[in-house]
């Protein structure tokens, strides 16, 4: 990549990231195998990282595609293995796979404006609000079961967790994934202080406000006018845009590299324009 944020050299690295086949990872994807990584890109959609993976061969660069489900541990053994063959252990774990699910919002933000026939809060199912726990919670523990075991046995590695802004702070409509990517920041935590001594480092990076597949109905009209709520994200984050995905890039190189992050475990980075700084005042 002729534009890297990072001078860092992942040469010879095994750098495993789930959920590639999206709009965040794949270009997380994208800059370690630039970065002279042999990359692992996962995800249920199998078109999606063999497209990746083909893109990035053309280019000269290293990385495999593999179909895998981060919430079926037999799926992942059988991945690891495979990538074990491909391209040797796990130097590096990228846990991006999640997101939310319609099933786990609410039409409203408030409950006193909850409009007839509209879902409210009483009206959020059981099976959509676990299945957003699910895949961003288990979706990070399962992965890191499977691939950390290479990085115990070496003493060294590092795991990169996907928190976000509604970990600081709920966001309106959607309390599963505010409270499910909350869970990801405590354990990011949790397993910087657990592995502290087997030398594998885990940190995190709280994207601020994208434009992505996820959440593009909920900026946009459907003619293309920004949302109210668009107008209220740009207003609550001081410098007035939203996050491009490439900029996610920087912090992502660093807090991977064992010579520039040493001794950094446990952190979750906001990269986020200035939103969680800002009170609103
Ligand atoms: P995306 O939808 O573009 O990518 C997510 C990918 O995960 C998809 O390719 C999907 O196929 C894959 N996936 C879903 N379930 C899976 C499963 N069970 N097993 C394997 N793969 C599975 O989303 P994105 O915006 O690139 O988000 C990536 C990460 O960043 C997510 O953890 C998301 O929660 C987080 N995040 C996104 C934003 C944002 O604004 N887009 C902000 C903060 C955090």
């Amino acid at each position: 990549m002729s534009n890297l944020p990072l001078n860092v050299d992942y040469n010879g690295k095994v750098v495993v990231v789930t959920g590639a086949g999206g709009v965040i990872c794949g270009a997380m994807a994208r800059a370690f195998a630039h970065s002279g990584a042999k990359v692992a890109a996962l995800d249920l959609n199998e078109e999606a990282v063999k497209k990746l993976a083909d893109e990035l061969k053309a280019e000269g660069y290293i990385c495999e595609g593999y179909k895998a489900n981060v919430l079926d541990a037999e799926s992942l053994e059988k991945v690891h293995k495979a990538v074990l063959g491909d391209l040797g252990e796990c130097d590096v774990l990228v846990n991006g796979a999640g997101g939310n699910n319609p099933r786990a919002t609410t039409d409203n933000e408030y409950q006193h404006e909850a409009k007839e026939g509209g879902k409210s809060f009483f009206d959020l199912q059981a099976d959509g609000v676990d299945f957003v726990f699910k895949l961003n919670f288990q979706g990070t523990l399962l992965p890191t079961q499977v691939f950390a075991k290479d990085m115990v046995e070496r003493k060294s590695g590092c795991i990169l967790n996907i928190s976000s802004m509604n970990a600081y702070t709920p966001l309106t409509k959607i309390p599963a994934y505010s409270a499910a990517k909350a869970g990801i920041s405590n354990f990011t935590q949790w397993l910087a202080t657990h592995f502290a001594g087997t030398g594998i480092r885990c940190n995190a990076i709280a994207p601020g406000f994208l434009i992505s597949n996820q959440n593009r109905a909920l900026l946009f009209n459907e003619d293309g006018t920004p949302t109210a709520r668009s107008a209220k994200i740009l207003n609550g984050t001081p410098m007035h845009r939203y996050v491009d995905a490439e900029e996610l890039l920087g912090a992502t190189l660093f807090l991977c590299d064992e010579k520039s992050a040493s001794a950094i475990t446990g952190v979750v980075l906001p990269v986020d324009c200035g939103f969680a700084a800002y009170s609103g005042v």
